[in-house]
């Protein structure tokens, strides 16, 4: 999706933001409406968490739930419709150089390579795996990590979902609408997920759970036969007979690429000051990549309005146009 009013002669841009998600659309609305050269590169391996997910009930505004899918689409359009140029586009790597004697990154991407005054990453996360036998070999064959996409494909059977949080609670009571019946495995003795979701599962006759339980094994012939789990207390083992499994335990920053450019935490999440800013000058990030400890639609949007608003903020102080 591109709208070919704003494209400069070259590569050369006010601002790169990387990553099609809530945080990374938003900051381009706000940085086309502000008129700054601006391009968004989206993954083409990647999609957004939130456009595979079926339903969203607690974005401020919208009294009926909102499609994950639709939101991020009206996002696209409303970024297009003020003028953001969108490109699919893996980036690989960042790099520090310099544009008319100006300090500048270079984004290298997989096939392209751009210059900009101001980069904002809004790359997100991706679902963590769980790491146990059967787990790789039953991809496709029972075991999932999407909801919306694979649910029909358990009408009528038995299923499994591990993980207590937010995630793993909504998706287990949307995969009701398939299977005969979920159960939710999670390694502690309580819920993490809010308490709205836990009463609503508790409430759903389908949803049966098997706490302080770790997974040790997938198993099955062809396909997905049973989980085998281990009682956290008691040590006592046992399988669950399912043909589906749906893991939900968390997620894994995409930021590889930023390693050795901007400071990281320990799992990889981007760190950030209060307007976004990173350890590197003219990089600011915004959304699930950065350090952070409620991640939402919400936050992600007001992030990449903050950043779009502090990077525009440092590319005009660089280019000494700042109104102060
Ligand atoms: P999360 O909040 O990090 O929860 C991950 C769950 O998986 C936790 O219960 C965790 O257990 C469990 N877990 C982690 N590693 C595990 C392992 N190796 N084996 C077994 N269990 C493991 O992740 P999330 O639920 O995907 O949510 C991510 C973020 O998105 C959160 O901030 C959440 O609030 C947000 N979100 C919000 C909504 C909403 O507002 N509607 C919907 C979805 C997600 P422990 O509890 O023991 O750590």
């Amino acid at each position: 999706m591109t709208a070919n009013n704003t494209r400069p002669e070259n590569n050369a841009y006010d601002t790169v933001i990387i990553g099609g998600g809530p945080a990374g659309l938003t900051a381009g609305i706000y940085n086309a409406r502000a008129r700054a050269k601006t391009i968004l590169l989206e993954s083409p391996a990647i999609t957004s968490q939130i456009a595979i997910t079926d339903s969203l009930e607690n974005y401020p505004g919208f009294v009926q739930p909102i499609n994950g899918f639709t939101l991020i689409d009206n996002l696209k359009k409303q970024a297009v419709h003020f003028g953001l140029q969108i490109q699919s586009d893996q980036v690989a790597a960042l790099k520090e150089t310099n544009c008319k004697e100006k300090s500048c990154w270079q984004i290298n991407t997989e096939n392209n390579s751009f210059q900009s005054f101001s980069v904002i990453i809004a790359s997100g996360a991706r679902l963590r795996n769980l790491g146990v036998p059967g787990e790789k070999e039953f991809q496709g064959r029972g075991v999932s990590y999407c909801a919306t996409c694979d649910g029909a494909l358990f009408r009528n059977r038995e299923i499994t979902v591990i993980g207590g949080g937010d995630t793993a609670i909504e998706e287990a009571l949307f995969l009701t609408r398939f299977a005969t019946k979920v159960t939710i495995i999670h390694r502690r003795d309580r819920l993490r997920a809010t308490r709205i979701l836990q009463e609503r599962a508790r409430a759903n006759k389908k949803i049966n759970f098997e706490l302080a339980s770790l997974v040790t094994a997938i198993k099955g012939k062809q396909t997905v036969e049973a989980v085998s789990i281990r009682d956290a207390k008691t040590s006592q083992e046992k399988d669950l007979p399912c043909q589906g499994v749906f893991i939900f335990i968390g997620y894994t920053p995409n930021t590889g690429f930023a390693r050795g450019i901007v400071d990281l935490d320990d799992k990889g999440y981007i760190l950030t000051g209060p307007e976004m800013t990173t350890s590197a000058k003219g990089i600011f990030a915004a959304g699930d990549c950065r350090q952070k400890r409620l991640r939402q639609v919400v936050t992600a949007a007001g992030d990449g309005a903050t950043a779009s608003w502090a990077a525009q903020q440092y590319v005009d102080e660089l280019k000494g146009i700042a109104y102060k």
